[in-house]
């Protein structure tokens, strides 16, 4: 049987994905191999998933940002559903989650894992419900049958609601929102129904040895987090924790990378918290976090509200991001909704690591803060994080080339423009000094995510996206 990442990491194996990620990350691959034995980061990579360009998701290593794509019973087909996966892929998405729950489940996941150079992530027990009809009809054999299907199918990961218990369960009763996570609201419910303990908890061995088989990486998931600020870190929250913790070890025992997925909706004065208390409980596992959301007011600009919660978690600790776009918790995310989601969640991740301080992480800024002050218009939009906005912003109110060249652009006007002002005042050869330095991204140290483009997998595998903006998107790597 092939090895997982961990199991080859601990016998002292630097496998080509970590090879790989050493190489995305500018890092010593004896490093990568060292995180990952001690499963303080994982590389989620099936063995089935053939066209997956590997990557690392771990405190030591660049933010990483997850998207969520996947039909409903409303929509879509498996050309739209392909259009999806490129738009999150194009837009930067390190990971993405199909979280399907229309029709041809089979069919598009599959077809996920052929054209995805990201790590694919599921959670199976949506399917479970699907085929089952009702949560309470739901069986030991459908789960293990289901995991196990998309564990062959090449899944890379895959998030298990295991931790949440039958004696949690009132410990959520003074809550104001009760449960939120989808897959919580299910677990809570055939528990009740049955007046017996969480299934995928009581099978949790058998599905280690079914992501042992195929190296499938668990993110555990949070099915009690909060769903608004008033129910943060209570003790429902911080229960289900203490099981995330004893379950990422019984992961770790069989040979299994774990990751650990957290909230949800907490006040900034806790994010911290709540980190170093997931990186305590469950001995550093790499933490995924939904968010968090940092104020509950502003519906249509949760992509914003979560972003702030976000950075503040990966400065705090946490691994990867998984992005909220304006349409969380009023309806599907469209295209566009996509887009300004990853744009948030990138800025999140990025600003973190610039915080952070990871090695040459700044060296972006620097170059972009460059290009502004010289006033080099296209250079600016080249190193843009979305050049396609920030051209066409600019050139609404100033479309001509001649204004490529322009020392001002019309937020300030001509006459006010303070750069040009500034340059304008200072002595002769003072630009000159300025002028030397300049950032070359070519020989930064920093990790690919902290270089433009964003989104630098290859795409050419993948149905072309729909046009936004009417602006020609610059070539991606592999673009036909
Ligand atoms: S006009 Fe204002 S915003 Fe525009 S380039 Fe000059 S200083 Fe910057």
């Amino acid at each position: 049987m092939a090895q997982t990442q961990l199991q080859a990491a601990r016998e002292g194996t630097v496998t080509p994905a970590m090879e790989r990620v050493a190489e995305r990350e500018n890092r010593d691959p004896e490093f990568v191999r060292e995180q990952v034995a001690d499963g303080q980061a994982v590389i989620p990579a099936n063995h089935n998933h053939d066209t997956l360009d590997p990557m690392i998701i771990g405190r030591e290593f660049a933010t990483k940002v997850n998207a969520n794509i996947g039909n409903s019973e409303t929509t879509s087909d498996l050309e739209t559903e392909l259009e999806k996966l490129h738009t999150a892929v194009h837009y930067g998405a390190d990971t993405v989650m199909d979280l399907g729950t229309g029709s041809d489940l089979d069919e598009i996941r599959e077809a996920h894992v052929a054209h995805s150079p990201v790590p694919l992530g599921t959670v199976p027990l949506y399917e479970a419900v699907k085929q089952a009809g009702r949560p309470e009809d739901i069986t030991k054999d459908l789960l293990l049958e289901i995991i196990e299907k998309q564990a062959e199918q090449g899944v890379d990961y895959m998030t298990i609601h295991a931790g949440i218990l039958a004696e949690h369960l009132p410990l959520t009763d003074g809550r104001k929102t009760g449960i939120v996570s989808r897959g919580g609201s299910i677990m809570a419910s055939w528990m009740e129904a049955h007046g017996e303990q969480n299934p995928l908890y009581q099978v949790f061995p058998e599905i280690c040895e079914i992501f042992a088989e195929h190296d499938v990486t668990f993110s555990l998931g949070d099915s009690l987090r909060p769903g608004c600020l008033a129910d943060a870190c209570d003790d429902a929250q911080y229960a289900e924790l203490d099981t995330l913790g004893e379950l990422t070890r019984v992961g770790w025992d069989h040979g299994v990378q774990v990751m650990v997925e957290g909230p949800g909706h907490v006040p900034m004065h806790k994010v911290a918290e709540n980190v170093e208390r997931q990186q305590e409980v469950c001995d550093g596992a790499p933490f995924y976090v939904l968010g968090p959301l940092v104020t509950d007011v502003a519906p249509g600009y949760d992509h914003i509200t979560s972003a702030i919660g976000a950075a503040m978690a990966a400065q705090a600790g946490a691994a990867m991001l998984c992005y909220v776009t304006p349409k969380e918790h009023l309806g599907l995310p469209e295209e566009e909704d996509v887009r300004d989601g990853l744009a948030a969640y990138r800025i999140a991740a990025h600003a973190a690591d610039v915080g952070t301080e990871r090695p040459g992480a700044r060296d972006w800024d620097d170059a972009l803060s460059e290009a502004r002050y010289a006033f080099d218009w296209r250079e600016q939009f080249a190193l843009a994080l979305d050049p396609d906005r920030a051209r066409s912003f600019h050139d609404q109110t100033l479309p001509g080339d001649n204004y490529k060249e322009a020392r001002f652009c019309s937020m300030c006007g001509a006459e006010f423009c303070s750069m040009r002002i500034d340059q304008d005042a200072r002595a002769d050869g003072e630009m000159d000094a300025l002028a030397d330095n300049e950032t070359d991204l070519e020989t930064s140290p920093a990790a690919e995510v902290n270089r433009p483009p964003v989104g630098t997998h290859a795409s050419g595998d993948l149905p072309p996206m729909a046009d936004h903006d009417g602006v020609d998107r610059p070539a991606e790597a592999g673009d036909d």
